[in-house]
C-alpha cells in the first residue's frame, strides 16, 4: 500500500451518517498503517472556525478553512477524513480544485426525513420548535453534489456497505497515483 495523501470529504445533511461512517473509515486506514485525521465540522465549529455563524458566507468560510487545512495534511502524506454538511456546492467545488486529484468526495445521502427521525442530536426537533434558524434541511438549503465518486444511501445500507465503498474508492485512488509515479 502507497503511503499517499488524501481528502475523503463527506457531505450530507446532519444525521446522515458522516461521522459514524468516517469513523469507522478512519479505523480500517489506521489499521493498515497510514496516517489519518479527521475533521469534523462540529468540533472544527468548536477551534479553527469558532468565530463563524450559519449565514451563506459563515458557511463557505467554515468549508474554506477546513479544505485549507485539508489541503496542507493531504500534501504532507496524511488521509484526511472531512465530515462537514457542506451544504453549497461552489465552495466544494472550489475545495475539490485547490486539493486535485487525491479527493474523494462522499455524497452521504438520507432523506430528510430519516435523518430527522433518527435525530442524533436533537437539533431537528429544535429547529422545528424554531430555536434553532437556518438549520440545513429544514430552513436552509442542501445542494447535493452533482458527480460525487462515492454515494452512501445509509436508509437502505448499512454501515458495513458504506464502508466498504468509500474503502473501495480509496483503493482506486491508491492505485491510481501508484500507476501516475511509475510512469514519471
Ligand atoms: P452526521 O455526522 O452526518 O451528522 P451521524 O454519523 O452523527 O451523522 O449520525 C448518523 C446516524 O445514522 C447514527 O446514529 C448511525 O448509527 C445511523 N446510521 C444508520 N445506518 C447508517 C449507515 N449505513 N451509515 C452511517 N450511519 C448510519
Amino acid at each position: 500500500m502507497t503511503d499517499i495523501g488524501a481528502t475523503i470529504w463527506f457531505t450530507g445533511l446532519s444525521g446522515a451518517g458522516k461521522t459514524t461512517i468516517s469513523t469507522e473509515v478512519a479505523k480500517i486506514l489506521r489499521s493498515r498503517g497510514l496516517k489519518v485525521e479527521m475533521l469534523d465540522g462540529d468540533i472544527v465549529r468548536q477551534h479553527l472556525t469558532r468565530d463563524l455563524g450559519f449565514s451563506r458566507a459563515d458557511r463557505d468560510e467554515n468549508i474554506r478553512r477546513i479544505g485549507f487545512v485539508a489541503q496542507l495534511l493531504t500534501r504532507n502524506g496524511v488521509v484526511v477524513l472531512v465530515s462537514a454538511i457542506s451544504p453549497y456546492q461552489d465552495v466544494r467545488q472550489e475545495v475539490r480544485q485547490k486539493i486535485g486529484n487525491n479527493f474523494i468526495e462522499v455524497y452521504v445521502n438520507a432523506p430528510l426525513a430519516t435523518c430527522e427521525d433518527r435525530d442524533v442530536k436533537g437539533l431537528y426537533k429544535r429547529a422545528r420548535q424554531g430555536e434553532i434558524k437556518f438549520f440545513t434541511g429544514i430552513d436552509d438549503p442542501y445542494e447535493p453534489p452533482f458527480k460525487p465518486e462515492v454515494e452512501c444511501l445509509t436508509e437502505k445500507e448499512n454501515l458495513e456497505q458504506s464502508v466498504a465503498k468509500v474503502i473501495e474508492q480509496f483503493d482506486v485512488l491508491c492505485s491510481n497515483a501508484a500507476v501516475a509515479s511509475a510512469c514519471l
